[in-house]
């Protein structure tokens, strides 16, 4: 029998994320990362199935490209000790995350030589993601020619939003000259995480109004009416939207356009500003990591304190503004290394919003700590829900499904 074995990859500029699973019953074979990729001292970590208990191990070597670091990770799947397959041939496909589809894409496809195409014609809107994604593809393409691979991209499911939403107050022909519009990016998390809250309700995605905050380093919101995206946060850029780990989200674009003047700013240090010395990091000058800046506020620093309203506001905004846009709200949902461990950001942003029928039971939010939950009072006219993401399954999930369809 032919194993349903999928190889997920998360391709970074230095670095490596993936993940094996076992289709068949969902099970995660083995998963890991492999970083400082370009360096002689790449490190690996890996984490693999062996009987009914996962193990760890650690190499360091010499890793200069992707195709090397990959080369690696087929040994250690295939490794008589630490391995979880006996071939590669066990590997049923390769399921890329892909940052940028631009237009053409509204779900995952097969790749072929116009889809890497596709994606390269994207560099230019996502310069730090596409080229490592094509170099994943491409490594996979040198080391096991015969295998199917899917691209799966962040921004497919936002291609559901209107022109209202996405479009931006500027001259038309910058849209059709440049595509200037809102993209969208944490797709394939909403989906998935969407998808599973209407699952433990028990309801049709389609007859449901949802708010999804996936809430990491990144951070966006969607709004997503039976089943669609409708609007998202982020946008042209993940810069836009939510106040981030050290990007600033949203703000008037005239500041940026002030302080290169004042400060005679480069466009690369004015890109530096708003997305590395911005944010969380940039308002409370202790860092960009949330379990920090939450520690900081325990001790009384103020800043920190200024930097988690701010940041429970912005999503407050969101909230109000997309339960207006969708003419109500179902379920509101949080997700993501804050969102499904913050029971303090969780708490501050759902305060005072009665008004929209959320409000949250303090017990149950204190339960929810990386793990599914409803943390609104039985009570409650919209049910607050904690739903950790797995981006990985969804891809995986994914990849099974199309090359099955073409088989
Ligand atoms: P990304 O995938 O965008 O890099 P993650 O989804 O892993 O980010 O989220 C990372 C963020 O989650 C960091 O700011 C981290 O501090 C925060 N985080 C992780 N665990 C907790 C926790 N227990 N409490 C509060 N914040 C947490």
């Amino acid at each position: 029998m032919t194993s349903m074995n999928v190889l997920v990859l998360n391709c970074g500029s230095s670095s490596v994320k993936y993940e094996l699973m076992d289709m068949k019953n969902s099970r995660r074979l083995a998963r890991g990362l492999i970083e400082r990729i370009g360096l002689d001292d790449a490190v690996v970590n890996h984490h693999y199935l062996e009987g009914e208990d996962y193990k760890d191990a650690k190499l360091v070597r010499e890793v200069k490209t992707h195709t090397q670091g990959i080369k690696i990770l087929f040994e250690l799947l295939t490794d008589e000790k630490l391995g979880v397959i006996k071939d590669f041939k066990d590997i049923y496909g390769v399921g890329h995350r892909v940052v940028h589809g631009g237009e053409h894409y509204t779900g995952p496809v097969y790749v072929t030589e116009d889809v890497k195409n596709d994606i390269k014609e994207c560099i230019e809107l996502a310069p730090l993601h596409n080229p490592h994604h094509l170099a994943g593809i491409e490594a996979i393409e040198d080391l096991i020619p015969d295998q199917p691979q899917v691209a799966v991209f962040d921004t497919a499911f936002h291609q559901s939003m209107e022109p209202s939403s996405y479009m931006y107050a500027f001259p038309y022909e910058l849209y059709t000259k440049y595509g200037i519009r809102r993209y969208g990016f944490h797709g394939t998390s909403h989906r998935y995480v969407s998808a599973r809250a209407a699952e433990m309700v028990g309801k049709p995605i389609e007859e449901l109004k949802i708010i999804c905050c996936h809430l990491g380093n990144g951070a966006s919101i969607c709004a997503i009416d039976g089943g669609k995206s409708v609007n998202t946060s982020m946008g042209f850029t993940p810069l836009a939207g939510l106040v981030m780990g050290t990007r600033s989200g949203d703000f008037d674009p005239m500041i940026l356009l002030y302080l290169m003047g004042k400060e005679s700013l480069s466009q690369c240090e004015a890109n530096t500003l708003i997305n590395k010395y911005s944010g969380l990091a940039g308002i409370s000058g202790v860092s960009g990591d949330f379990r920090e800046i939450i520690e900081s506020c325990k001790e009384g620093h103020e800043r920190a304190q200024l930097a988690v309203d701010m940041t429970a506001l912005r999503i407050k905004h969101f909230i109000g503004s997309y339960a207006a846009q969708m003419n109500g709200l179902d379920l509101l949902i949080f997700t993501a290394g804050i969102g499904e461990n913050s029971v303090e950001l969780r708490e501050y942003t759902c305060q005072d919003m009665d008004y929209l029928g959320i409000s949250i039971d303090k017990e149950k939010n204190k339960k929810a700590r990386g793990v599914e939950g409803i943390i609104s009072p039985d009570s409650s006219k919209v049910k607050v829900m904690v739903v950790p993401t797995d981006e990985e399954l969804l891809i995986a999930r994914e990849t099974a499904r199309i090359i099955s369809e073409r088989k």
